[in-house]
């Protein structure tokens, strides 16, 4: 296997940036709409750089700075249109949030592949949340492991 990200399938219908962006009560600005437009279609998770790295290669978001880019994923973030990845490394990365994009990852310690786990361990043992009074709780879970790849060296 030659990529690193593999995609997971998706059942949602694919997010067009310009309406969530709008949804979302923001300006639609050429940044914003190519970050978002680019989580749309990748998974990645992609760190700031990357995000940066790609969408001014592409010329999709026109002349933007890194500063630009983390105000636009510090919003959308804000907003719950994108989720940061913790993967324990020190590096933030982001993906595509919402309820629909849910799901977990499994990380390779050794070359930090990234796999899509198709199911919520959390949703299906229907967890019973202390009644704290809390709305719109979300929950965060990572798997790390050796990839096959790295296994056979
Ligand atoms: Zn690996
Ligand atoms: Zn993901
Ligand atoms: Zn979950």
């Amino acid at each position: 296997m030659a990529t690193k990200h593999h995609a997971h399938s998706h059942k949602h219908e694919k997010v067009d940036a310009e309406d969530a962006l709008r949804n979302a009560g923001l300006k639609v600005t050429k940044p914003r709409l190519a970050i978002l437009d680019l989580l749309a279609s990748e998974h990645g998770p992609f760190t700031p750089d990357e995000i940066h790295v790609r969408v001014t290669q592409s010329k999709a978001a026109g002349a933007c700075d890194l500063v630009t880019i983390y105000r636009c994923l510090a919003k959308f973030e804000g907003l719950s249109l994108i989720n940061r990845c913790d993967f324990g490394d020190g590096t933030v990365r982001y993906e595509l949030g919402g309820k629909d994009h849910h799901h977990h990852h499994i990380i390779c310690r050794l070359c930090k592949r990234v796999d899509s786990l198709p199911d919520c361990p959390v949703e299906d043992k229907s967890i019973k949340l202390p009644k704290t009074g809390f709305r719109n709780v979300s929950h965060r879970l990572e798997f790390f492991g050796i990839c096959p790849d790295c296994y056979a060296d």
